[in-house]
């Protein structure tokens, strides 16, 4: 299968309203540039340094999406482009993708990454922190930064219940944000969640942007 084949077959899985981020880490730009061909504009990328020479070479337009653990060292090398940075586990990484973004006079969307998994290895703050956080109000002072949602990733297993409980998880914790500290911004409404293995559930279950990388770049 082509990956013009495999990216339609995972976009006919889609409903209307899912969008769809194809991770193109570990793999050529001419996969990326294979997909941009069949019309896929958003792409997301986890290490910086990989992210910043595959973007030298691809077309301006791509929508470049940071989903890995992002160090704040690194944040200023991407600030110039990134389209959305999904994986804020923290006020400090939040308030320095903030200051990079407006000496680039831009302001850069941005998720909160929610620990739900039951692995302690996943980054992310768990929904208490992560309450904590938005609870002290300092990030409303942040004119770089505009908080666009939650993102997470499930357990890595076959266990269907519990893939679901933490996508379930991050949908209530999601809501309860919104309620609190978002109910007059139309801006915070996007759920990243779902990857190869699990985004059939992950949409059932709330999520209207999924992340999805081997099955549409691996060799089956
Ligand atoms: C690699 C990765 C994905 C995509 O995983 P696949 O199983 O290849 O679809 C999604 N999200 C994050 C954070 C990743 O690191």
């Amino acid at each position: 299968m082509t990956i013009q084949d495999k990216l339609s077959r995972v976009l006919n899985n889609l409903h209307e309203g899912v969008a769809l981020v194809a991770v193109s880490k570990r793999h050529p730009a001419s996969a990326v540039q294979e997909a941009y061909e069949a019309g896929q504009r958003d792409f997301g990328e986890s290490r910086v340094q990989e992210l910043v020479s595959k973007r030298e070479e691809l077309p301006e337009d791509i929508r470049w999406h940071f989903i890995g653990h992002l160090q704040t060292n690194k944040v200023k090398q991407i600030a110039p482009f990134i389209a959305m940075v999904h994986s804020i586990d923290s006020y400090k990484l939040l308030a320095e993708v903030s200051s990079r973004a407006i000496e680039n006079h831009r302001c850069i969307d941005c998720l909160l990454q929610l620990h739900v998994a039951a692995e302690d290895t996943k980054f992310g703050m768990t929904p208490e922190e992560c309450i904590e956080m938005l609870e002290l109000g300092d990030w409303r002072s942040l004119d770089g930064v505009r908080i666009c949602g939650i993102m997470c990733m499930a357990t890595n297993t076959d266990d269907e219940q519990r893939i679901v409980s933490d996508f379930e998880r991050a949908k209530e914790t999601f809501e309860l944000i919104k309620r609190r500290f978002f109910a007059a911004e139309p801006s915070f409404a996007v759920r990243s969640w779902g990857m190869s293995g699990d985004y059939a559930l992950a949409v059932q279950h709330g999520a209207n942007m999924v992340r999805i990388g081997s099955a549409l770049f691996s060799e089956e």
